[in-house]
């Protein structure tokens, strides 16, 4: 299996339009001048962020992106149209890599929503006949051919930067949660080394795509952790990142003599593997709290209260408590600056994604009706 975060692309810009050979005819003037319009520039290839999208999904079902070409001049000192730009819209956050027989090199890096480069220039149009007239050559018989548009390879690569990381015993409630909050779930493939995948989402402040967070649930951390230090280790790393980390502990994994306790006994064990990341700030919430009866969660409540503990309650299933929750996240997160460094995942190959075709233009078509003329002199 091969796992990677990137997509490879091939783009092309549009042809610039021939320039054309025509001469005026008009009654009562039996030679007239050279009036071949010139050919337009063809479309160009546009990078642009978006913060809309959220992978590269898009890029491995559909690899080969053209603009359009330019019109070719016509007589009467006609311009041919010029071709449109065909705009890219990729994630905030993609680096560009343009892919050379030389190898490989960093060609943008799109960090800013709108942030837009050119990926491959438009060919420019041909200057028609009527621009080579001289003294001596008062009837050229040719006109200047469009310039083909640039074609370029890219490898794309987009880093996830995860704000929460979940932390929290098998079925404590981790991706039910997830799923309950996200407006949208990127796919993860699972690690090369596992069979466990992360699991992340995307949560939006009031759909608006501007304030998002993306949550990240590392399967195994906890699990990974008892088995020996490798995997855990190297789970760690990714929540090593996240802003701020949300601890989930079900009603279910609770006793009535010291119910918190389960919090505890797992940021002790995240202590042993890394302690800055035990220190890491933590939310704590009480999670399908729909199987709790009233009394059990008065008493926790009262209990959280005395014990002067900040600890959110709520159920996925039902959406109890849901929306504090999200509010104090939202609260968290803009109370914490975004560290450097990305935690990076792996997306799938999409190996056997149909190569999607891209018939904006047709470039036989194209050249059909445009006017003999290339650089031949009598
Ligand atoms: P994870 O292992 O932490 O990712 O836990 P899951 O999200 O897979 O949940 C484990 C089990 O608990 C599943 O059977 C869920 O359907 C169930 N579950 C999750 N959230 C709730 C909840 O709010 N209420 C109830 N009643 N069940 C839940
Ligand atoms: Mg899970």
């Amino acid at each position: 299996m091969r796992f990677v975060d990137e997509a490879i692309i091939s783009v092309h810009a549009g042809k610039g339009g021939n320039g054309c050979v025509s001469f005026r005819r008009e009654k009562f003037i039996p030679r007239g001048g050279p009036d071949g319009g010139d050919g337009g520039n063809g479309g160009s290839v546009i990078f642009r962020a978006s913060v809309k999208l959220l992978s590269l999904y898009d890029f491995r079902v559909k690899r080969r992106y053209r603009a359009e070409n330019g019109r070719p001049g016509e007589g009467g000192q006609r311009y041919g149209r010029k071709g449109n730009d065909y705009v890219l819209d990729l994630p905030v956050g993609t680096q560009i890599y343009e892919i050379t027989p030389a190898g490989e090199q960093l060609f943008a890096d799109l960090s800013e929503a709108g942030e837009e480069v050119i990926a491959a220039r438009g060919g420019r149009g041909g200057k028609g006949n009527e621009h080579f007239k001289s003294s001596t050559h008062r009837a050229p018989r040719f006109a200047q051919p469009g310039e083909e548009g640039e074609e370029r390879s890219f490898r794309l690569e987009l880093k996830i930067l995860a704000d929460c990381g979940l932390l929290g015993l098998p079925n404590a409630g981790k991706s039910t949660f997830i799923s309950a909050v996200s407006a949208a779930r990127p796919k993860i493939a699972a690690y090369p080394f596992t069979t466990l995948s992360p699991n992340l989402g995307v949560m939006l402040e009031k759909g608006d795509y501007e304030k998002r967070m993306v949550i990240a649930d590392i399967p195994g951390l906890i699990e990974g952790a008892a088995e020996g230090a490798g995997l855990g280790h190297r789970f760690l790393r990714h929540v090593e990142r996240t802003r701020f980390l949300l601890h989930l502990l079900s009603v279910e994994d609770m006793n009535e003599d010291d119910p918190f306790a389960g919090f505890t006994l797992i940021n002790n064990e995240l202590a042993l593997f890394d302690p800055t990341l035990a220190q890491r700030p933590q939310l704590q919430a009480i999670s399908k709290i729909d199987l709790a009866s009233p009394e059990f969660l008065e008493t926790l409540r009262l209990r959280a209260a005395m014990e002067n503990r900040t600890v959110f309650f709520f159920s996925s299933l039902t959406g109890e408590g849901l929306e504090e929750l999200r509010a104090a996240m939202w609260l968290r997160m803009a109370e914490l600056d975004r560290p450097e460094a990305l935690v990076r995942f792996h997306e799938p190959f999409a190996e056997d994604a149909e190569e999607a075709s891209c018939e904006e233009h047709d470039e036989e078509d194209a050249l059909e009706d445009a006017p003999q003329v290339v650089w031949t002199r009598e």
